[in-house]
C-alpha cells in the first residue's frame, strides 16, 4: 500500500540530500568543533558554513544564531533567558492563548517563579490584534511572545504589525516569535519585523529531529539556561550537533531557493482539497483559507465522527493525519486553539489536521479527499448522535 504522509506539522521526512550530508559528516567529518586538530577544524567549518546559510536566509549576522536541541528548547531559552536577564526591569510577560505548549508551559513555569503573564485572546480565525497586544504592554513588561504560524489551524499572525505596535508603546519590550511552523514556508527577516528572538526547528523542515535554532538580535540580553563547557559563547553549552546543524541549514536552503514555486504548489493543493471536501455535508474548515492562511495546514471538523476513529480509518488506507495537535497528543486535552477560536463543543472532538509538505503531490491530496468521501458517511452511520 502506498503511504500518504499528511502529518507534516508533526514532523517531516528528511530530504535525501540532507540525509546524505548528515551521513557524510557522521562518517567523515565527525570531529568535535572545539578540538584544535584538523578533525575539529573540519567540523568547525561545517558549523560556520551552516550559520552563513541560515544568516543569509534570515538576513542577519552569523553571530545572531545559536543552535539548540529542538524548537522547544529554543522557546525555553528565549523566554526563560529573557525573563531572568531582565527581571530587575520588570516581571510581566505577554503571550497568546493559542501558543504551542513549548511556550505556554514555559510561561506557566515562570508564573510559578513569581512572574505575571497576560494571555491575549484571538478572534474567530485565531488572529491576535496588534492593538490589543500594545494595550497589554506596561512599563514593567519585559517580553511579548506570539507565534508566527499556528500549528493547529495554520493562522498566520500579523507579527510585523504586533512587533511595531508593542515597540511603539514601550521600546524596551522584547519580542519573541515561535516560528517553528513558519520557518521554511515564509520569508522571515527578524530585524525588519521588530523580532528580537526567533525559534525554529529542524525536523519540521525536512532535517532530522534533535536540532533547533534560536535567533537573538543585536543587544538583546538573555541568560543561558544550560551550564557547561561554554560552547556557543556560553549561551548554549554542550557539544554542537554538527551533522544536525549542517542538515538543518541545507534543508532550509533547499526550501528557500525555490520558495515561491513551493508556496504556489502547497496553496494549490490546499485549495483543491478544501473545495472538494467542503462540497460534502457537515464539513467545516477552521480558520482562514487561501494566502491568508499557512500553506501547509488544514484543520477540518467532521460533524458526527470522532477524530480518532477517522484518523485510524484513514490509516487503514495508508493515509496519515493527526487529531488536534500531535505535539501534545500524549496528554489528552481539548485543543486550546480550537476552544480559543470558539469552535462549537460538539466539533472539538471531531477535528483532524491535515498538514502537507513539498514532498506531497496533488495525487496524495486527491486520494485523501476520496478516502474522506468514502469513509465519512460510513463512520457517521456508526456514531451515536
Ligand atoms: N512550536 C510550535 C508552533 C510547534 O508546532 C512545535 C512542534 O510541533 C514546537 C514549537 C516544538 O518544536 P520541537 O518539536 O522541535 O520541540
Amino acid at each position: 500500500m502506498r503511504e500518504i504522509y499528511l502529518d507534516n506539522s508533526a514532523t517531516t521526512r528528511c530530504f535525501p540530500e540532507v540525509a546524505q550530508l548528515i551521513s557524510d559528516i557522521l562518517l567523515e567529518r565527525y570531529g568535535n568543533p572545539s578540538s584544535l586538530h584538523h578533525k575539529g577544524v573540519e567540523a568547525e567549518q561545517e558549523l560556520r558554513k551552516a550559520k552563513q546559510i541560515l544568516a543569509q536566509i534570515l538576513k542577519c549576522n552569523a553571530s545572531n544564531l545559536y543552535f539548540t536541541s529542538c524548537g522547544t528548547e529554543s522557546d525555553n531559552l528565549a523566554i526563560i533567558g529573557a525573563a531572568r536577564a531582565n527581571a530587575r526591569r520588570g516581571r510581566h510577560l505577554i503571550t497568546t492563548k493559542i501558543e504551542h505548549p513549548a511556550v505556554l508551559e514555559t510561561m506557566k513555569y515562570l508564573e510559578g517563579e513569581g512572574y505575571e503573564i497576560t494571555y491575549l485572546p484571538v478572534d474567530e480565525n485565531g488572529l491576535v490584534s496588534p492593538q490589543q497586544a500594545a494595550d497589554a504592554v506596561r512599563e514593567d513588561t519585559i517580553l511579548v511572545s506570539v507565534m508566527h504560524t499556528n500549528n493547529e489551524i495554520g493562522a498566520l499572525e500579523p507579527v510585523s504589525e504586533i512587533g511595531a505596535a508593542i515597540k511603539a508603546k514601550n521600546p524596551k519590550v522584547l519580542f519573541h516569535v515561535d516560528a517553528v511552523q513558519g520557518f521554511g514556508k515564509a520569508v522571515i527577516h527578524p530585524k525588519k519585523m521588530n523580532i528580537d528572538l526567533l525559534a525554529a526547528s529542524g525536523h519540521k523542515i525536512h532535517a532530522p529531529k534533535g536540532i533547533g535554532l534560536l535567533y537573538v538580535g543585536d543587544n538583546v540580553k538573555i541568560n543561558n539556561i544550560i551550564y557547561g563547557g561554554g560552547q556557543q559563547g556560553g549561551m548554549r553549552s554542550g557539544t554542537e550537533n554538527v551533522a544536525g546543524i549542517a542538515g538543518m541549514a541545507l534543508a532550509a536552503k533547499l526550501l528557500y531557493d525555490h520558495l515561491d514555486e513551493e508556496l504556489d504548489k502547497l496553496y494549490a493543493m490546499k485549495e483543491t482539497f478544501i473545495q472538494r471536501v467542503s462540497a460534502m455535508p457537515g464539513m467545516r474548515i477552521n480558520g482562514l483559507t487561501g494566502r491568508e492562511s499557512a500553506p501547509h495546514v488544514i484543520s477540518l471538523s467532521v460533524e458526527g465522527v470522532r477524530a480518532e476513529v477517522l484518523l485510524h480509518a484513514l490509516e487503514d488506507k495508508g493515509i496519515f493525519v493527526s487529531s488536534g495537535s500531535a505535539c501534545s497528543s500524549n496528554r489528552p486535552h481539548i485543543s486550546a486553539t480550537l476552544s480559543a477560536i470558539g469552535t462549537p463543543d460538539k466539533l472539538l472532538d471531531s477535528t483532524i489536521r491535515i498538514s502537507t509538505s513539498v514532498m506531497n503531490t496533488q495525487e496524495d491530496m486527491d486520494a485523501a479527499a476520496a478516502a474522506l468521501e468514502e469513509l465519512v458517511p460510513l463512520l457517521r452511520r456508526y456514531t451515536r448522535h
